[in-house]
C-alpha cells in the first residue's frame, strides 16, 4: 500500500476519478496540501467528505505570499488552529526564491514562513515544507523552531544540504520526477530509506502527464531500483513511515 504525503486535491476538477484510480493502485490516502486561504477552505471540504483516506494538511505555500494579507495570514492561523485537531500536518509551507521573482516579497514570504513554524510548535504537528531556490535559508531558519517532524517535498537544492538534512532526522518525499531526474536519484541515493515517502504533488505534470496519486507505485519501483531492495521492501517501509510520521487513523 501507498500513501501520497503530497497533493493539490483541490486542483483536479475530476477529483472522484482520481480518487477511483488511486484505490485500483494501492493508494490508502493522500495528504491533502493547501496553497492560501481559499484552498484551505476546498481542503478541509474534500477531507471531510473523504474521511479516512484524504487527509488534510493546512497552510500558507510562498508562491502564494502575493496574494495573502497581513489579515489573510490571521485568518489562516485562526482556521488553522480551529481545526487542528483533524490535521495531519501544516503545509505546504516554506520559501521560494526560484518561481518567486521578485526579492520585495521575501521578507514578507519569510514572516508568512515563521508564523506557520510557530503554528506547528503550538500544535504540535509536524510541517510539509517547500524550499525551491531558499534551501541554504530554510535550514537555518528551522533551527530557530521545534516543529515535531519536518518532511521536504520535492528537494533539488544544495547537494551539501543533504547531509545536514540526514544528521537532523528529515524526511524526503520524492515525486515521479524520479524516473528522469538525476538530482532526484542522486537524493535517494543518499536518503536512508527509513526517511523516504512517496508524493504526486498533483496535479503537477511529469513529461507532460498529469501527476496522480496512483503514481506512487512507480515511485516505490525506481526506489527500488536504485537502493537494490525489493519493491515489496520498499513499499512497506515507505507506507509505514507515512503512517507514523503523520499519525494516521486510516479506513482500512
Ligand atoms: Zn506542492
Amino acid at each position: 500500500m501507498f500513501v501520497d504525503v503530497h497533493c493539490h486535491v483541490d486542483l483536479y476538477p475530476d477529483f472522484n476519478k482520481v480518487v477511483t484510480q488511486a484505490d485500483k493502485n494501492g493508494v490508502a490516502a493522500i495528504i491533502a496540501v493547501s496553497m492560501d486561504l481559499e484552498s484551505m477552505g476546498t481542503i478541509t471540504k474534500i477531507s471531510n467528505h473523504y474521511s479516512g483516506f484524504v487527509f488534510p494538511s493546512l497552510g500558507l505555500h510562498p508562491d502564494a505570499c502575493s496574494r495573502t494579507s497581513e489579515i489573510n495570514l490571521t485568518k489562516a492561523v485562526k482556521l488553522i488552529k480551529n481545526n487542528a485537531k483533524n490535521l495531519v500536518a501544516i503545509g505546504e509551507i516554506g520559501l521560494d526564491h526560484h518561481f518567486v521573482k521578485i526579492k520585495e516579497l521575501y521578507p514578507w514570504q519569510q514572516r508568512i514562513f515563521r508564523e506557520m513554524l510557530r503554528t506547528s510548535q503550538d500544535l504540535n504537528l509536524p510541517v510539509i515544507l517547500h524550499t525551491k531556490g531558499a534551501e541554504r535559508l530554510i535550514f537555518k531558519i528551522l533551527d530557530d523552531y521545534k516543529p515535531r517532524d519536518v518532511l521536504i517535498h520535492w528537494y533539488t537544492g544544495p547537494k551539501d544540504l543533504i547531509d545536514i538534512g540526514i544528521k537532523k532526522g528529515y524526511y524526503f518525499s520524492i515525486t515521479p520526477a524520479v524516473t528522469y531526474s538525476k538530482n532526484v536519484q542522486y537524493l535517494v541515493k543518499k536518503v536512508g530509506v527509513d526517511y523516504l515517502m512517496t508524493e504526486s504533488d498533483g496535479p503537477v505534470e511529469y513529461n507532460r502527464i498529469r501527476g496522480e496519486p496512483k503514481d506512487c507505485k512507480i515511485i516505490v519501483k525506481k526506489i527500488a531500483e536504485i537502493k537494490g531492495y525489493s519493491e515489496g521492501k520498499v513499499e512497506e517501509v515507505l507506507f509505514e513511515n507515512a503512517v507514523s510520521f503523520f499519525k494516521l487513523d486510516l479506513n482500512i
